[in-house]
C-alpha cells in the first residue's frame, strides 16, 4: 500500500528504555531519524512494521544517548548518519551508558559517520532544514530548524528550564553560553515548537519566560 499522504509528518518518539526523545520526519514512506536512541532491533520494527523507506540519520550530539542505533541503521539500511565531526571521538566514549541501558555496544569497526555542518540542506523532499553549530555540551552540538514548519531540534544545547551539562569530554561553558545566544539572536518566531534532546518540549515563548538561560 502506498502511502497517500505526503505532507511532510513530525514525530516526536521515545524508544524503549525511555530517555531521549527521538524524532522521525517522513514524506509517504520516506523517512528520516534524527537522534535515533534505543535498541536497534526497536527501530527496525518500527520501519519494518509502518514500511517506511530510510533515507538518512542526523545526530544534534555525539553521545550515546542519541546515536545508540545510528551506526547499525545506517549499515543495515545502507544510509548515510550526519553528525559533526569534532564528536567522532565520542562514539565509542558513551558504551559504558549503553551497557547500562542493556543497549548493545557500538563495536570497533562501526560504519563511520558522514560529518555534517553549518548551512542549509534538504532532507526529504522540499523538506529544508537549518544546521546551525551550536557547541558546548560537546565540541560538534548541532539544533536543527525546519523554518517552513516552525521547528526547533535543540538536542541537549537547551532544554525547557536549563541547559545542557559542559562538564562531558568536548564540553565547554563558555561556548554552551555563545551557542545559546547564537540560538536567541535567530530571534525565531514565539510560536516555534522546540523539541529538546530529553524532557518535555517547549516554544521560543516559553524558553524566553521559564528559561534563564536563554538570553
Ligand atoms: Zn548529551
Amino acid at each position: 500500500m502506498q502511502n497517500q499522504n505526503n505532507e511532510p509528518k513530525f514525530e516526536i518518539l521515545h524508544m524503549p528504555p525511555e530517555n531521549t526523545n527521538s524524532v522521525l520526519v517522513s514524506v509517504g514512506d520516506d523517512a528520516v531519524i534524527f537522534d535515533p536512541w534505543g535498541h536497534p532491533e526497536s527501530w527496525q520494527n518500527l520501519i519494518e512494521q509502518r514500511g517506511l523507506k530510510l533515507r538518512a540519520i542526523y545526530i544534534t550530539h555525539g553521545h550515546s544517548d542519541h546515536i545508540s542505533s545510528a551506526p547499525k541503521l545506517a549499515t543495515e539500511y545502507d544510509v548515510p548518519w550526519y553528525m559533526n565531526h569534532a564528536d567522532n571521538d565520542l562514539v565509542m566514549w558513551g558504551n559504558q551508558l549503553l551497557d547500562f541501558f542493556q543497549i548493545p555496544r557500538i563495536e570497533p569497526g562501526y560504519r563511520q559517520p558522514t560529518d555534517i555542518g553549518a548551512g542549509t540542506r534538504e532532507i526529504l523532499h522540499g523538506v529544508k532544514m537549518d544546521v546551525i553549530e551550536t557547541p558546548g555540551h560537546s565540541a560538534g552540538g548541532l539544533t536543527f530548524y525546519f523554518p517552513d514548519f516552525g521547528i526547533l531540534l535543540t538536542g541537549d544545547t537547551l532544554f525547557r528550564d536549563c541547559v545542557g551539562r559542559c562538564d562531558l569530554p568536548g564540553g565547554d561553558e563558555n561556548t554552551l553560553k555563545q551557542s545559546i545566544s547564537k540560538i536567541y539572536e535567530m530571534g525565531l518566531p514565539d510560536s516555534t515548537y522546540v523539541v529538546h534532546g530529553h524532557g518535555i518540549d517547549s516554544t521560543i515563548e516559553i524558553l524566553k519566560k521559564q528559561n534563564p538561560y536563554f538570553e
